[in-house]
């Protein structure tokens, strides 16, 4: 049977932190389908589009990956997509603890869809959208922290 992971999130926009985690996760699963969550309530910086085009365009040769999105509950996602695990980036204690209380009510609302963490290496560990989000309005430079497919 195929390991198949979610790797959700908002990309917005994708980093070199998550490209890192979804190299990596490519070690352990044999597809990753890089989910891009839709959640009416958020404000994001750049459209839905863009943010898929992104992803795509950064993975272009890898066939394992696939890019799509998706509003409601993830489990849900990973249920119709059969994706047996949740993979999810960590970067520090903080990121820890509020991953860890997602995992486990995954858990309990949907046994059987496991949630898996990565840590991203080291000089890659400080990156954030929201800081890129935070360069990018102040214009400064990005390119050490986001992929070249990333023009916006
Ligand atoms: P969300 O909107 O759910 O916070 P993000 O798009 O910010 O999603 O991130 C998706 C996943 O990537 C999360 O698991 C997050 O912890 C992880 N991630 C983001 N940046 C890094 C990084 N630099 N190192 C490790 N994990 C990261």
């Amino acid at each position: 049977m195929q390991r198949i992971a979610v790797f959700p999130g908002s990309f917005d926009p994708i980093t070199l932190g998550h490209v890192n985690i979804i190299r990596k996760g490519l070690l352990i699963f044999d597809k990753i389908i890089v989910g891009i969550g839709n959640n009416s309530e958020k404000k994001y910086m750049f459209p839905l589009n863009n943010r898929e085009i992104w992803i795509k365009d950064c993975f272009v040769n890898e066939p394992r990956i696939e890019v799509k999105n998706y509003s409601g509950l993830t489990v849900e996602f990973c249920r119709k997509n059969n994706a047996g695990f949740i993979l999810r980036g960590l970067r520090n204690a903080s990121d820890f603890e509020f991953e860890k209380a997602i995992s486990h009510t995954n858990n309990s609302i949907s046994p059987g869809i496991e949630t898996i963490f990565v840590l991203s290496d080291v000089e890659l560990s400080s990156i954030s959208s929201s800081i890129v989000r935070d360069i990018i309005r102040n214009g400064g430079a990005t390119s050490s922290f986001i992929p070249p497919s990333v023009n916006f």
